[in-house]
């Protein structure tokens, strides 16, 4: 992807971050009202739900069988996806903005927290668990 895309993907993203936003407080109140607790704690529930929304969508393309039904079931499970996707993202975004961050903040927040992450030391991915998190290694774990 060249520069110029990019910048209109960035663009693009900035501003659905300040339409939420705006569209947020009219709808459930200000930030002096409601912090990001609402917000995360209604994340948690779409993060629920968009990790039954991948296993069915994975289960549909491990059974299917090559009929039309089991396209359109598994096109259907897709789009439930990543609508539930979706959802976390707006949440993310209003749990961020509650807290006081700009996009800008937000931005420079995961772009220091993606250096980090590159900076510690992983396990290998081969011996895990493709449906767990895999944590990091600290100080004195084995390897
Ligand atoms: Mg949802």
């Amino acid at each position: 992807m060249d520069w110029f895309e990019q910048l209109k993907e960035a663009n693009a993203m900035h501003a659905l971050f300040d339409e939420q936003r705006d569209w947020s407080y009219a709808t459930f109140g200000p930030p002096s009202f409601k912090g990001p607790l609402g917000p995360l704690d209604h994340l948690a529930k779409e993060v629920k739900e968009a990790a039954a929304a991948a296993a069915l969508l994975r289960s549909r393309i491990a059974n299917a069988t090559g009929t039309a039904t089991d396209r359109v079931n598994i096109a259907r499970a897709e789009l439930d996806l990543h609508e539930e996707l979706a959802d976390c993202l707006i949440l993310m975004f209003d749990a961020a903005h509650r807290a006081g961050l700009t996009f800008a903040d937000l931005a420079d927040a995961a772009a220091h927290k993606l250096a980090t992450n590159k900076a510690r030391t992983w396990p290998a991915w081969q011996g895990t668990d493709p449906d767990k998190a895999i944590e990091h290694l600290r100080a004195g774990d084995e390897q």
